[in-house]
């Protein structure tokens, strides 16, 4: 399944491939403040569109190891770029900024970053 996404406004734009299979609902003090709920892909897998992701506006907090990236005219939060544990390279989507993707067909996993 291909999946389009981006901002509200349109400035950030991408597609993704794959199977929405997990969905993490995140309690950290960023995700529960942006309500984000989370779909972690490879990195090969994400496509940006517009713009390049190193000319985005970041966010970085705590280790400072995930980029949040957002949107500096609607202030949306589409995506962050992180690296799993073996260091490849992973993109975690917020699905709720996905077209066309019915969030109650899926099980949502509660993750307690809060406390991680
Ligand atoms: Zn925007």
């Amino acid at each position: 399944m291909r999946y389009q996404g981006g901002c509200h406004c349109g400035k950030i734009s991408f597609s993704v491939t794959g199977d929405i299979d997990k969905l993490l609902d995140c309690n950290c003090s960023l995700c529960s403040k942006r309500g984000g709920l989370l779909w972690f892909v490879g990195r090969d897998k994400f496509e940006l569109k517009s713009p390049k992701a190193d000319e985005l506006p970041t966010y970085r907090f705590n280790t400072r190891k995930i980029a949040h990236h957002f949107c500096d005219v609607c202030g949306c939060s589409p995506f962050s770029e992180a690296s799993a544990p073996d260091g490849t390279p992973m993109t975690a989507i917020n699905v709720r900024c996905l077209e066309g993707v019915d969030l109650g067909a899926y099980e949502i996993t509660r993750y307690d970053g809060r406390n991680h």
